[in-house]
């Protein structure tokens, strides 16, 4: 399975904002992005003005970069939005948006979407009471995502929810028991993305 390895923060600078990536690190003054905006490298000091084409790729980076998935993973993902009825666009945010990871980040149980994937990759987390270890399980309205009832589990998510409060998507409610579990309400669509996306620019490119 693969994943994005190397400096993350790179990718905030290259794409032009921040893309949380770090965890509690990118609400501190230590975020990179907030000391040194500009595109990474020796010689780059400011942004050049970008082509068309320069302005659709940005665009699928950053949401490639922002979902933590690599180009092969977000042509599948393209390929479902193409062959869904509605807005391919729409679609195709509210596919990613529906990630196990994704989810796991938002509604506070990872500080970063790494951590979360690492954590649902360990078993930590729980759908409707079964155990799901895929990362990119995509989540359905109705259902139940709940912290494992053992102390590992239990101490990584609250580690994290006391690390930092966040703000819980509109899309699902969370509750704060002694074992935090959160219901999905409803399915997300592309304006539940955290991150402003123009969708329209994603679909042209790929659909070339
Ligand atoms: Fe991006 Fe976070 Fe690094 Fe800041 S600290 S540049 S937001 S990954």
């Amino acid at each position: 399975m693969g994943r994005i390895t190397g400096p993350v923060c790179r990718l905030c600078r290259r794409d032009g904002l921040k893309l949380f990536l770090k965890g509690s690190r990118c609400d501190t003054p230590k975020c990179a992005f907030d000391r040194r905006s500009t595109p990474p490298g020796m010689v780059q000091k400011r942004r050049s003005k970008p082509t068309d084409y320069g302005l659709h790729l940005r665009e699928k980076q950053k949401v490639k970069h922002y979902y933590g998935v690599l180009e092969r993973q977000f042509r599948t993902y393209f390929s479902r939005a193409e062959r869904g009825t509605g807005n391919t666009g729409e679609i195709l945010m509210s596919l990613l948006e529906r990630r196990l990871d994704n989810i796991v980040h938002r509604i506070g149980f990872a500080l970063s979407r790494s951590a979360a994937r690492q954590m649902v990759m360990h078993g930590h987390i729980t759908i409707n009471g079964r155990r799901v270890d895929v990362p990119s399980y995509s989540v359905r309205a109705g259902d139940l995502i709940r912290v494992k009832n053992r102390v590992k589990s239990l101490q990584l998510v609250h580690s994290s929810m006391s690390q930092h409060q966040r703000q819980v998507p509109d899309f699902v409610s969370r509750s704060e028991e002694l074992i935090p579990e959160a219901r999905v309400d409803r399915l997300p669509g592309a304006d539940d993305c955290s991150i402003p996306v123009r969708a329209n620019l994603i679909i042209e490119l790929c659909s070339k």
